[in-house]
């Protein structure tokens, strides 16, 4: 597993171990009070404690399992998806009580999210895939309006959006510009894809993956020679391996 990934999942696990200890205490020391009521509700209470937590532990086991050993299908799918969003906020509080930074426990929460999804088997078509771009690859002094309409590029080749047009129709599949979240969802209603290769910072890539959940977003860092939303890159390397992992199996 890459330091990347071991991040998050080191950072959920210490997540669940205080979660573990601060609910025991309190469960602790409610029970006396608890018993005065009846005295089956300290078992009661705790047991359903014991569940809660042993559901987003297994979710932890089965992210650790799926990220070491990728297999075609990911089994405990719900589970992890609870664990990750159950444990994801405390997560970024203990990481910056420990010096981390927002920036990298996103970084790692989003390599772990793709690895899930890598390691799944997902039926695509080329018109179910949808590249989702952000504006800020656009050049700043181009005058062209591409988020109304992607084919409003003159494609002279000065910013990443060429190649990127140039990809969608290699593989035929679906290329949309955004401004913002809320664009993206207008979209992808529209165009209803199955899966999204969603290419932006890591804040917006975290919550677009987040808020699209179930439909599975595959996060592709932009890159900010120039600082953020200004000129930015993207490698299409990333973007091609992507397209070919997914339509390959999908139409094989
Ligand atoms: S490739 Fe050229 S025309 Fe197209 S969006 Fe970029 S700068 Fe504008």
């Amino acid at each position: 597993m890459r330091p990347k990934k071991r991040l998050f999942i080191g950072i959920l696990g210490l997540v669940l171990l205080l979660f573990f200890l601060i609910g025991g205490l309190v469960w602790y020391t409610s029970t006396v009070g608890l018993s005065n009521i009846n005295y089956i509700l300290p078992y009661l209470v705790g047991i359903i404690f014991l569940v809660f937590v042993g559901i987003v532990g297994i979710g932890i086991v089965a992210i650790v399992i799926a990220l070491c050993f990728p297999a075609p299908r990911l089994y405990f799918k719900r589970l992890i998806r609870l664990a990750i969003e159950f444990l994801y906020p405390a997560a970024l509080r203990i990481g910056s009580w420990f010096g981390i930074p927002k920036e990298r426990i996103e970084a790692s929460f989003i390599e772990v999210n793709n690895q899930l999804l890598l390691s799944q088997k997902i039926e695509l078509q080329n018109n179910n895939l949808l590249i989702l771009a952000p504006h800020c690859l656009q050049k700043a002094d181009c005058p062209y309006k591409i988020t109304v309409n992607i084919a409003n590029c003159h494609r002279c080749g000065r910013c990443p959006i060429n190649n990127l047009i140039k990809l969608s129709e290699k593989y035929k599949v679906s290329l949309a510009v955004v401004t913002g979240g809320t664009l993206a969802r207008k979209i992808i209603k529209e165009l209803k894809p199955k899966l999204v290769i969603a290419i932006a910072c890591e804040r917006d890539l975290t919550s677009g993956i987040q808020d699209m959940y179930p439909l599975p977003v595959l996060g592709i860092l932009n890159e900010r020679p120039y600082g953020p939303c200004f000129n930015t890159e993207v490698n299409l390397e990333k973007v091609e391996s992507a397209l070919k992992h997914f339509l390959e199996r999908g139409n094989g």
